[in-house]
């Protein structure tokens, strides 16, 4: 039973995506179209990614499924039309431009809509459903688990996913509008052992970026955290510097630990002793975290460097930290 609806839902979601992109190749589709092109987005990347567009009209995939035999009820569970004793049942997604999300088997399990301009909200996803299970999915995984890199890209929205695949990035993938998860954590791991955390430049960002680190440590995926300022995000620098300059920000990757330091400092007065000695305690506390001792003495070493502080006090420090915290 369970089975048998969980394909009727996968045949419903490749015929909408299969909808939306004909209507975005179509004359109704031309402002999104447009929309796309504006953006940068070549012909040849559009189609890659199965980029459609959802009509003005608010009934017309509705129909267009139904007309295919599949029913009210089954149109609903997959997410894609909402129904109310007021309203009736309604398409969810209305011209929008649609990123059909797929699985790592390139099926079709959700959608992204985003509004063209500054309507809200900007971004209307796919509700779970028995076939979407947001925190066990990326977005970009289908095609970056071919790129033969040995880690990903991990970045936060469907365009820096589109833009650094079409940059030469091909091992960006996206967490869907979630924070990541230890289930995104465990999917990573089947594929690569080390990732590079992409996220936006503004405090969500930064802040999703430090949530990430240790969820990623935990499933035995190193992270390295890549910064996009000046710009917003990958896709806006890619725009603007090109991937010349974001192969360079690869390189000057840095170590997940030591970026979770630098962001602490901001909570510590470091001109001042008593602030710099706070500060170390805290790093003291986070050293402990590392169970293994030759990484612990390494970290140890890294910061003790960094904040040019004696290997020797600093470590301790650490052991006394360890033996406090029992
Ligand atoms: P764009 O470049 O098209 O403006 P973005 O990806 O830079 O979009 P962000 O605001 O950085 O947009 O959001 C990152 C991701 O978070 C989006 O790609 C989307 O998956 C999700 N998201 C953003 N806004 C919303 C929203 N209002 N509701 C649900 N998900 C959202
Ligand atoms: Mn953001
Ligand atoms: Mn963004
Ligand atoms: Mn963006």
């Amino acid at each position: 039973e369970r089975a048998d609806l969980k394909a009727t839902l996968l045949e419903v979601n490749k015929l909408a995506a299969k909808y939306f992109y004909a209507q975005l190749k179509s004359e109704s589709g031309k402002t999104a179209h447009e929309y796309l092109t504006d953006r940068q987005l070549s012909e040849e990347t559009i189609t890659a990614f199965g980029l459609g567009y959802s009509n003005k009209y608010s009934n017309d995939l509705h129909k267009y499924l139904r007309a295919k035999g599949y029913s009210d009820e089954i149109i609903v569970k997959a997410g894609l039309a909402n129904m109310d004793e007021k309203n009736g049942i309604y398409d969810k997604f209305w011209n929008r431009v649609m990123f059909p999300i797929m699985d790592v088997n390139n099926r079709v399990i959700g959608f992204g809509g985003r509004v063209m301009g500054d309507g809200k909200p900007k971004y209307l996803n796919s509700p779970e459903t028995p076939v979407f299970d947001k925190s066990r999915n990326l977005y970009g995984l289908n095609r970056a688990r071919t790129s033969r890199k040995s880690y990903f890209l991990i970045c936060e929205g469907y365009m820096d996913v589109i833009s650094l695949h079409q940059a030469g990035f091909t091992n960006a993938v996206a967490s869907l509008g979630t924070s990541l998860t230890a289930g995104h954590a465990a999917l990573l791991k089947r594929y690569v052992g080390e990732v590079y955390l992409t996220y936006d430049s503004d405090e969500a960002g930064t802040k999703a970026a430090l949530r990430a680190v240790p969820i990623l440590k935990d499933a035995g995926v190193n992270a390295r955290v890549i910064r996009m300022d000046p710009y917003k995000d990958p896709d806006e620098f890619i725009k603007n510097l090109g991937a010349a300059a974001f192969e360079e920000r690869i390189g000057k990757a840095r170590n997940g630990f030591m970026f979770s330091l630098e962001m602490l400092e901001c909570s510590y007065d470091m001109t001042s002793p008593e602030g710099k000695t706070e500060f170390l305690r805290e790093a003291a506390r986070r050293l402990t975290g590392f169970e293994e001792e030759i990484e612990r003495n390494n970290y140890i070493e890294a910061v003790a460097k960094a904040y040019h502080v004696g290997y020797e006090e600093l470590h301790k420090l650490v052991v006394k930290t360890a033996v406090q915290s029992g």
